[in-house]
């Protein structure tokens, strides 16, 4: 840290992505990402012509990328912002709707970015403890009068809430704003898209990270009431009004006119992962009922660092976090069968 850091933000402790070591090729089951590539439309559109169009700033409206969305998800453009990854979208709504001494509830498992925020925007946070499942109480959420943020579903658990149950949070707390952070909805979950066309103070927040095989696009957006939507806007042009490249909005609408192929993908991955689910309860392991396209296991008896470790000296990367109550378990993002198969071999070797 130089001594000119601003001292609000010396105690900043940054968040910490999935390890991406390039010093041998490894099975990388530890960042969620897709082992499938973007749609073959998606190359196409990252065209010669694309390239040349370079030297100009791109739409700071994001016209046609807001419109592809607005049909997708059956809204108006006008209830659709798009940002930099989903990140940059939740990053917003913590500075939107967090501020000003509201505070912000979430679990205590879930994704590790939301106390970031806290830290970064002076936020105090609400941390609710999930029940000892690891399943998440929508009674412990209701008439919090502090904005709301649920991963749904959540991660590192991989466990979701139904659609009526978030409904009963977002209607509890008429007066705050309930933000559900869908990056995995693709993969099981039930998606809340459509109750924000009834409740004003709901907000979804999608990704390309996942679902649709664009991590390195950064591309994510948000759905909801024209007036959130409006907010998110003002935070934008008040700090990156090209917040989306060029290109990444191009690759964006390509890929939504094949949502056939993430769609079969996204079919394949749920196959691979009740298959690798039975390979790991065969082994012993306990396997939480996954709707996202990870895994979060532990074996009884058996150290979660020393399994991550294991099978990263067999050329293997799984995501394990030393933290209380999950220190025992690790994440495996599900590849292909193959991968998958490289993975249940090499654990086990390990046990
Ligand atoms: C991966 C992930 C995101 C962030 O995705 P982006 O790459 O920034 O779009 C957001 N929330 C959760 C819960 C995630 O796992």
């Amino acid at each position: 840290m130089s001594k000119f850091f601003s001292g609000s933000l010396s105690r900043l402790s940054p968040y910490t992505p999935g390890e991406q070591p390039k010093d041998q090729q490894y099975v990388k089951l530890n960042a969620n990402e897709s082992p499938y590539p973007p749609s073959p439309g998606v190359a196409a559109a990252l065209n010669a012509q694309e390239a040349a169009n370079l030297r100009l700033y791109g739409d700071a409206a994001a016209k046609e990328l807001k419109a592809a969305l607005a049909k997708q998800y059956g809204v108006g453009p006008e209830n659709v912002f798009v940002a930099n990854g989903s990140d940059e979208a939740l990053n917003f709504a913590f500075l939107s709707y967090a501020t000003d001494g509201r505070g912000v509830a979430f679990a205590d498992l879930t994704y590790s970015f939301y106390p970031v925020f806290c830290d970064l925007y002076h936020i105090e946070a609400n941390i609710i403890p999930v029940k000892e499942d690891f399943s998440l109480d929508p009674k412990d959420y209701y008439g919090l009068h502090q904005t709301i943020v649920i991963a749904n579903p959540n991660a590192p658990t991989s466990l979701a809430l139904s659609r009526d149950q978030v409904e009963g949070i977002v209607k509890a707390n008429p007066d705050s704003v309930v933000v559900i952070d869908e990056a995995y909805v693709d993969f099981g979950g039930e998606s809340c898209v459509a109750l924000t066309r009834a409740y004003p103070n709901l907000l979804v927040i999608q990704t390309y990270s996942k679902s649709r095989s664009m991590a390195g696009a950064r591309l994510g957006y948000a759905i909801g009431d024209a007036a959130l939507i409006q907010d998110l806007e003002t935070i934008k042009f008040s700090t990156n009004p090209f917040n989306v490249n060029s290109l990444t909005m191009k690759a964006g609408v390509a890929a939504l006119e094949e949502q056939d192929y993430y769609d079969a993908n996204c079919k394949a991955i749920m196959e691979t992962r009740e298959y690798t689910a039975g390979e790991l309860r065969k082994l012993g392991f306990a396997v939480l009922p996954s709707k996202t396209n990870f895994l979060f296991a532990k074996k009884d008896g058996m150290d979660g660092a020393a399994i991550y470790q294991g099978l990263k000296e067999r050329g293997v990367l799984i995501r394990h976090f030393d933290k209380d109550r999950i220190r025992d378990y690790n994440r495996i993002t599900i590849g292909t069968k193959e991968q998958m198969d490289i993975f249940l071999e090499k654990l086990r070797e390990l046990l």
